[in-house]
């Protein structure tokens, strides 16, 4: 009997263990997708443009095999695996609330006729609660969770063969199976029906999708900037990591990948990398231990935080928003994130301390405007680099650690090209000068005719700065 490989965060063929766990079991195999609109719902244009780029790379790469349907994976699975008869549905396991709540699901709707539902691997190295502390509890800082995650260590890439891929029946859904009920098959989606990167010209203009693109912006990387990454991986002005995180998140390539060629490279650039992996590793870690903490402070004591609330604080959250807070480092990265789907990992970090801290306004909202827009939109990784750097999440550091905005973008922005690349109204100031154009002398206005105005500051730095930690002293 067949058996079910259903895709989710995992949209590619090598490296792969699901296939191979899949050959091991089954003579002949299905590829599914579902779109199931509880994912689809919050993820805006540019991660479902990017997902449904990647979905029809996959279908490419399977000669047009493909199933892909719309609905309830707890309908949809017990459906497909009915009419094909399947033995079994084979996928990488998922560690997310949502995602362990879904295949649970679909794990009791398929046990009414003995399906089973395999999990093998995940879109980690080291999969989520796999490590603990010699106490036996769930890592809290990032410096012992790393030095556990190194210990444990990651297999080596699977060998997804041309023969497992070949595998992957042609003919499972081929009317001549007479075992087969085709007819009871939920309506297939044409992948042409799904929105298209080309679709909005207006939109933000995103990375090719798919896995052939990840292996190649990967190995560019490897081969051209590597060396490199350690010292230049804060400057938004240059293009100095890997862009691999749309990739990752839809798993066009997976980590371990990525790993194994850093194997041989002795470098601080190769470990500042794995490091980096290893961030995304604890996130996912953590978020599984504490699924609460995707709305909730993972610190409690921050449940007593005051916000701002009332119109002004409104105009300030559009403002910012809108890339309009007056803080040229500040509006280059939200307006990044609209025109790209993306934003450099330092900008992350200084547009969600300006939302927290210079405007107080609560981490979730600034983490859900990134969700919509991010193409790498990730649950663990979002939430928890807001809640770091809001103070309120796993950082051992205080959150008397307020950024400068105006210091930060000449300390890693230095020639400015970053803010005059977004902010055109900045266009005409030369060098780091950029990052305080209300310096400038009154005699060369920033109001021109050909310059549309550039706003003044919304607030005032060292003002909110002294605010924000009032504020964090009433939590004491
Ligand atoms: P590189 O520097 O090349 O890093 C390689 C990979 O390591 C990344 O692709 C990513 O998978 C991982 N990584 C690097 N830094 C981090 C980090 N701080 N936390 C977790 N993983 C990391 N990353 C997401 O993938 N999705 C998100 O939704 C997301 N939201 C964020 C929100 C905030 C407020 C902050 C501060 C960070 C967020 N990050 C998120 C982490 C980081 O900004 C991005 O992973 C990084 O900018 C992606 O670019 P890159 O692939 O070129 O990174």
């Amino acid at each position: 009997a067949p058996a079910i490989v259903w895709f989710r965060r995992d949209l590619r063929l090598a490296d792969l263990p699901t296939l191979l766990a899949a050959r091991d079991r089954s003579t002949q195999a299905l590829a599914v997708f579902v779109l199931d609109d509880a994912l689809l719902r919050p993820s805006g244009t540019p991660r479902t443009t990017f997902l449904t780029g990647c979905l029809r790379a996959l279908d490419t790469d399977l000669g047009g095999r493909l199933l892909v349907v719309r609905g309830d994976p707890a309908e949809a699975i017990p459906r497909i695996a009915h009419a094909i008869d399947a033995d079994s549905v084979h996928i990488s396991a998922d560690h997310g609330p949502y995602g362990m709540r879904r295949d649970d699901a679909v794990e009791s709707a398929l046990a009414a006729s003995s399906v089973p539902i395999i999990r093998t691997g995940s879109p980690y190295a080291v999969s989520p609660g796999r490590i603990s502390t010699k106490a036996g509890t769930p890592y809290k800082v990032f410096t012992s969770y790393r030095r556990g995650w190194l210990e444990h260590g990651w297999h080596s890439p699977a060998a997804t063969t041309a023969d497992t891929l070949a595998w992957l029946d042609p003919d499972a859904l081929s009317p001549s199976n007479t075992h087969r009920r085709l007819a009871d098959l939920p309506p297939r989606v044409g992948l042409a029906e799904l929105p298209h990167p080309g679709d909005h010209t207006d939109g933000p203009t995103l990375p090719p999708a798919g896995e052939a693109a990840a292996l190649r912006r990967w190995r560019t990387f490897r081969d051209e900037r590597l060396t490199g990454y350690d010292t230049h991986r804060d400057r938004p002005d240059k293009d100095a990591t890997t862009g691999l995180s749309p990739y990752l998140k839809f798993g066009c390539i997976h980590p371990r990948t990525v790993l194994h060629d850093l194997r041989d490279s002795p470098g601080s650039a190769a470990s500042v990398l794995r490091s980096e992996l290893a961030w995304r590793d604890f996130y996912a870690d953590v978020l599984f231990h504490r699924p609460d903490t995707a709305r909730r402070n993972y610190n409690v004591r921050f449940d007593a935080m005051r916000y701002d609330a009332g119109l002004d604080a409104e105009a300030a959250f559009d403002a910012w928003r809108g890339g309009r807070t007056g803080y040229p480092i500040v509006d280059a990265g939200m307006r990044q994130l609209l025109g790209q789907g993306w934003m450099h990992n330092r900008v992350r970090m200084i547009t969600a301390s300006f939302l927290t801290k210079d405007l107080h306004l609560p981490w979730w909202r600034g983490a859900r405007h990134f969700m919509t827009h991010l193409v790498d939109g990730d649950l663990a990784s979002n939430q928890h680099g807001w809640q770091w750097t809001a103070g309120c999440g796993t950082d051992a550091a205080p959150y008397f650690r307020v950024f400068n905005p105006i210091t930060q973008g000449e300390r890693f922005d230095p020639d400015g090209d970053y803010v005059r690349r977004w902010v055109p109204e900045l266009r005409h100031i030369g060098g780091k000068a950029v990052h305080r154009p209300w310096a400038r002398g009154a005699d060369e206005s920033l109001f021109s005719a050909d310059n549309p105005a550039y706003p003044p500051p919304i607030v005032d730095h060292a003002e909110e700065r002294v605010v924000a930690l009032a504020r964090f002293g009433e939590l004491r």
